[in-house]
């Protein structure tokens, strides 16, 4: 067995192996009752980073009473499919939501289970996700010449074994308007030791193939997270992130900000943060919009351009990503465009005048130098 097996052979799956819990026997069998409607797991190394109660890595990960507000509210606006996921399956589970690109689970086992999971209403369930689905997903694909990108989700699909991985990477390959591969992962992040030589080795194969990358933290980054993340980006594979914003977890500028910039110093390009989708049993880690775009602001000009991502919501109901901005313009008409720096600072932007060209202009005998024409507006 290899180091990642055994740590995912160690998990944590019952109330009783969860960390930092309150005696009470009472609250533990209530929380029993959580974990039959949303499973746990805690791989041994993610178990072996959580420091205390309540630290932002025990919060996403250990079940609490909250997840059941949803369920016994009648009048929770939280759904079991907030996406509805399942109403853009032409066969089982694909989505095909725009127009050039799918998203094809592969499994649907995770090294964690997130509490916060969109897809909290499959993850951890067997028998879901099998071989049939996979087979006919890929047949989908391979009739449908306008899909031209692959997204490969879950379920985490570094879960897959090496060899299994492999056939599905062949075959996605051997497809020829297949242009690009993705994998969406928490795997780098939460199992690092799951990235070994072999493992790249196999995925090196498969060009061009990205990788997004699920961190929520900058305690997630560990040192054998950056080797993990290493490997990967030294194996050629563009690493992007995905953040989901979380109350008490990572909303607060000085969280978001050192988490952007400990990823872009690991090669990782912050991708996406995401509004927390509207999954039932996750209520508790909703924000306020106005608290994600808060959050570029102050992203925006404070450190590198290249570690900010795009902020956005997946729209319920399947109405695909919409990226949403602080607002930089104050005024915009015919004549010049108001816009707002980093700092407050406001500018004008004079518009194009609409001036005909004129080919007879007289050009004086001596012109100014470019330097000595500069005009501050
Ligand atoms: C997020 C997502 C994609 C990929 O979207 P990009 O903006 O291209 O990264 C594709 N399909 C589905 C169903 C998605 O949820």
């Amino acid at each position: 067995m290899q180091e990642w097996q055994k740590q995912l052979s160690g998990s944590a799956v019952r109330v009783e192996d969860l960390p930092f819990l309150p005696e009470s026997v009472e609250y533990r069998e209530k929380l029993k009752k959580v974990a039959e409607v949303f499973p746990i797991r805690i791989n041994s190394y993610f178990m072996s980073q959580i420091k205390s109660e309540n630290d932002p890595l025990w919060k996403q990960v250990v079940p609490t009473l909250e997840e059941l507000d949803d369920i016994i509210d009648e009048e929770s606006l939280l759904v079991s499919d907030p996406l509805n996921e399942e109403g853009d399956m032409p066969v089982p589970e694909l989505v095909h939501r725009y127009p050039d690109r799918v998203l094809l689970m592969v499994n649907n086992q995770c090294p964690i289970i997130c509490r916060f999971c969109t897809r909290k209403r499959k993850i951890g369930f067997p028998g879901i996700v099998t071989r049939e689905t996979l087979r006919q997903g890929i047949e989908y694909i391979r009739l449908h010449s306008e899909i031209r990108d692959v997204i490969l989700s879950g379920g985490d699909p570094l879960l897959v074994p090496d060899k299994e991985l492999d056939r599905i990477l062949r075959e996605l390959r051997s497809i020829e308007h297949l242009e690009i591969i993705r994998i969406g992962t928490r795997v780098p992040g939460t199992l690092p030791h799951r990235v070994t030589q072999e493992l790249c080795k196999i995925l090196k194969k498969y060009h061009p193939l990205y990788f997004n990358i699920h961190f929520n933290h900058p305690d997630e980054i560990t040192p054998e997270v950056e080797e993990a993340c290493n490997m990967l980006a030294d194996s050629g594979i563009p690493l992007g992130s995905q953040t989901v914003l979380l109350k008490g977890v990572n909303d607060n500028s000085d969280v978001m900000t050192k988490l952007m910039q400990k990823l872009l110093k690991m090669r990782v390009k912050p991708y996406y943060i995401y509004q927390a989708d509207m999954a039932l049993g996750t209520n508790h880690f909703r924000t306020n919009v106005q608290k994600g775009l808060d959050l570029m602001s102050s992203l925006q000009g404070h450190t590198s351009g290249m570690g900010v991502p795009y902020f956005v919501i997946d729209a319920p109901g399947g109405g695909g990503k919409v990226r949403l901005l602080p607002n930089t313009v104050i005024e915009h008409n015919e004549k010049e465009v108001r816009i707002k720096n980093y700092e407050g600072k406001v500018f004008s932007y004079p518009q194009p005048t609409n001036k005909p060209s004129n080919n007879n202009t007289v050009i004086p005998e001596e012109l100014p130098a470019a330097d000595s024409c500069r005009i501050s507006v």
